[in-house]
C-alpha cells in the first residue's frame, strides 16, 4: 500500500515537474522573443494580472472620477451655456451620452455577471467609448478658448484611459487609431468644421506620446511578471524537492515501508495519544526465519525480492488506515497497531501469518516450512506516565526471540 503509494507520488512529482519544465522554455523564449506578448497561457495569466491591477485603480480612482466628470458637466452647464447653445443637443447626444456610459462602465460594469466574465473586453471597449466621445465633443466647439480646454480633456481622457485601463499594447495602439479614425470619420459624415492642425497635436501627437510610455511601462511590467513567475516556479520545485525529500527520509529504498526512523516518530506520537486517551497499544516484532539461509542458497538478489514480497503481504494484511507497518532493519519489520489490545494484535498477527504462507515464496533450506515464515513477538500495553514507547518494542523484541526459541513459524505474547 505505501509502496503504490510512494511511486504515486513519484509520478505526480515527475508531471508537475514536466509542467514546469515546459513553462520555463516558455520563458526562455519569451525573453529572447520581441517582448510585447507572452506565448500562451502565459500572456493570458498576464492580463488577467493587468485586468486586477485596473480594477484596483479604478476601486482607488472612482471617486475622484466621478467628482472631476461631475464638476466638468456642471461647470459647461452653469458657465458656458451661450458656446454651447448653437450645437448643444448634438454635444449631449454625440459626446456627453456615450461618454457617461463610458465612465459609468468603467467604475460599476464588473458588478454585471456578463461584463465581469469579459472584463478585459469590456474595458476596451469603455475605454474606446470615452476616448472617441471627448474626441467628437472637442469637434463641435469652436470657440477658440474652449476648443483649447477641450483640447486638454482629450489629452487627460486618453491618460487616463492609458494608464488606468491596462490595456496591453497591442490591443491599446489599434484601438487608439480606430478611435481617431471614427471621430474623424464621424466629423466629416456631419460635415463639421475640423481642424487638423489642433487634431494632429491633442490627439496624435499626444496619443502617440501615450502610446509610447505605455510601451516601456508594459515592457517593465512584462519583465516583473516573467521574473514573479520564475520565482513561483522556483518555490514550487523547491517545494516538490522538499515534500520528496521528507518523503525519502521516511521510507526505506527496498520496500517502499516506512523506515525505523519514521517508525520510532510514529510510536512516540501514538504513545503520548494513547496515554491521554488510556486506550491500549499494541506493537509487533517481526523476523523472517531462516533468512540468512535462504540468501545463502538463492543469493542475495532473490534475497531482496523475497523481502519485498514479505513487506506487501504485511501492507496486505494491514486493513486501518492508521496501523503503521516499518521495515526496521535487515530482515525485521514492525507494526503498531493503536487502539489494538492483545486480542486484537494475536488476530492481526494470525492473518499475516495466513498472509505470508498464502505468498508462499519457496524457502529450500527452511526447518519449519516449504516456504518462507515468520516469527512474531507481540507486546500491548495501556501507557502509563512511568513508562517509555520504546519499552514496547524492546517487550516485543523479547517475546520475539521467545517464538524463535519455541520453534520459528509464530507469534508469541509478551508476559511481564
Ligand atoms: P532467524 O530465523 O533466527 O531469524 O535466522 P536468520 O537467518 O533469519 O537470522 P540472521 O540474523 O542470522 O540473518 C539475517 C540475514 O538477513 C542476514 C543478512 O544476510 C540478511 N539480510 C539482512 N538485510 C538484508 C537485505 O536487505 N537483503 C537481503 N537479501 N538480505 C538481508
Ligand atoms: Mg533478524
Ligand atoms: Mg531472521
Amino acid at each position: 500500500m505505501q509502496d503504490t503509494h510512494l511511486s504515486m507520488m513519484s509520478t505526480q512529482a515527475g508531471q508537475r515537474y514536466e509542467e514546469l519544465g515546459r513553462i520555463s522554455e516558455v520563458m526562455k523564449s519569451a525573453v529572447s522573443l520581441w517582448f510585447f506578448r507572452f506565448p500562451e497561457p502565459v500572456e493570458q495569466a498576464f492580463i488577467r494580472r493587468r485586468v486586477e491591477d485596473s480594477q484596483m485603480i479604478i476601486r482607488v480612482g472612482r471617486l475622484y472620477l466621478l467628482v472631476i466628470v461631475g464638476l466638468l458637466f456642471l461647470k459647461n452647464i452653469l458657465m458656458h451655456q451661450d458656446l454651447l447653445s448653437a450645437n448643444h443637443y448634438q454635444l449631449i447626444k454625440t459626446a456627453y451620452v456615450p461618454l457617461g456610459l463610458a465612465v459609468c462602465g468603467i467604475i460599476v460594469g464588473h458588478r454585471i455577471p456578463f461584463i465581469n466574465r469579459h472584463l478585459y473586453a469590456f474595458m476596451i471597449i469603455f475605454g474606446a467609448l470615452a476616448v472617441y466621445a471627448i474626441t467628437i465633443s472637442a469637434f463641435l466647439i469652436h470657440q477658440p478658448l474652449f476648443a483649447g480646454m477641450v483640447a486638454i480633456y482629450v489629452a487627460v481622457t486618453i491618460s487616463l484611459v492609458t494608464f488606468g485601463l491596462r490595456i496591453v499594447i497591442y490591443h491599446y495602439a489599434p484601438l487608439m487609431l480606430l478611435t481617431g479614425g471614427l471621430a474623424v470619420l464621424t466629423a466629416l459624415l456631419n460635415h463639421w468644421p475640423l481642424s487638423p492642425m489642433l487634431f494632429l497635436h491633442y490627439y496624435v501627437l499626444f496619443s502617440f506620446v501615450m502610446l509610447a510610455l505605455a510601451a516601456i511601462t508594459e515592457r517593465r511590467e512584462r519583465k516583473a511578471f516573467l521574473q514573479g513567475l520564475m520565482l513561483d516556479i522556483q518555490t514550487d520545485r523547491l517545494q516538490t524537492l522538499n515534500e520528496q525529500l521528507a518523503k525519502l527520509a521516511q521510507h526505506d529504498g527496498l520496500t517502499g515501508l516506512y523506515n525505523r526512523r519514521a517508525f520510532d516518530t510514529f510510536l512516540e506520537r501514538e504513545w503520548d495519544h494513547a496515554l491521554r486517551d488510556r486506550k491500549t497499544l499494541s506493537v509487533l516484532f517481526l523476523d523472517v526465519d531462516f533468512f540468512k539461509l535462504y540468501n545463502d542458497a538463492l543469493g542475495h538478489s532473490a534475497g531482496d525480492l523475497c523481502l519485498q514480497k514479505i513487506a506487501q503481504a504485511l501492507s496486505k494484511a494491514l486493513h486501518r488506515s492508521i496501523d503503521i507497518v516499518a521495515r526496521y532493519g535487515g530482515e525485521e519489520f514492525v507494526i503498531l497497531l493503536p487502539g489494538t489490545d492483545a486480542a486484537g494484535a494475536e488476530e492481526i498477527s494470525r492473518r499475516i501469518m495466513e498472509s505470508i504462507r498464502s505468498t508462499a515464496i519457496p524457502h529450500p533450506q527452511s526447518t519449519v516450512a516449504t516456504s518462507v515464515t515468520l516469527s512474531i513477538g507481540i507486546s500491548t500495553r495501556v501507557p502509563q506516565p512511568s513508562g517509555v514507547a520504546g519499552s514496547l518494542v524492546r517487550e516485543a523484541d523479547m517475546a520475539l526471540y521467545q517464538a524463535k526459541n519455541q520453534g520459528r513459524n509464530r507469534f508469541v505474547c509478551f508476559r511481564d
